[in-house]
C-alpha cells in the first residue's frame, strides 16, 4: 500500500504499527500524531485502516452475538462455594503447595480476504485447583 508520495512516516512503518494505532495502544503521542497525519496524506493507507476497523468491528459483533452463553446456575453456585472454601482455607493458613495452578495461553490468527492477518492472544486464564 502506497500512494507513491513522500511522507515523513513511510507507508511501510504505518503498516507495522497499524493495529497499535487502531487499538489506541501507541505509547508515543508524537508517533500517534504522525500516523494521523499519514492517514490524512495517504488515501491507500487510510483505506486499509478503515477496512481493518470494519473487519475488527464485524469480528467483535460476531463474537458478542455468538458467545453469549450463560453458565449453568449450579456452576455459579459451585464456584461461589469453592471460592468461599478456598478463601477460608487460605485464611486458615493451608500450605499453598496443596493447590495446583495452571496457566493457559490461547493464540489464534485470523486472515482476511486481502491476506492481512490478525493474531489474538488470550494469555491469562489461571485456574486454581484444590480438593474440595
Ligand atoms: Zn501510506
Amino acid at each position: 500500500m502506497s500512494c507513491g508520495d513522500h511522507h515523513d512516516l513511510p507507508c511501510t512503518d504505518v503498516a507495522q504499527i497499524l493495529f497499535l494505532f487502531i487499538d489506541n495502544e501507541m505509547d508515543d503521542a508524537n508517533q500517534h500524531h504522525a500516523v494521523e497525519i499519514h492517514f490524512q496524506e495517504c488515501p491507500p493507507c487510510r483505506s486499509v485502516m478503515e477496512h481493518e476497523i470494519q473487519v475488527l468491528s464485524t469480528l467483535k459483533q460476531a463474537l458478542m452475538n455468538d458467545c453469549r452463553e450463560e453458565a449453568p446456575r449450579d456452576l455459579h453456585e459451585r464456584i461461589r462455594l469453592q471460592t468461599a472454601q478456598l478463601a477460608s482455607a487460605m485464611e486458615a493458613g493451608d500450605p499453598v503447595q496443596n493447590w495446583q495452578f495452571s496457566h493457559t495461553q490461547i493464540t489464534t490468527t485470523i486472515v482476511d480476504e486481502f491476506g492481512n492477518s490478525t493474531t489474538i492472544d488470550i494469555q491469562s486464564t489461571t485456574e486454581i485447583r484444590g480438593d474440595f
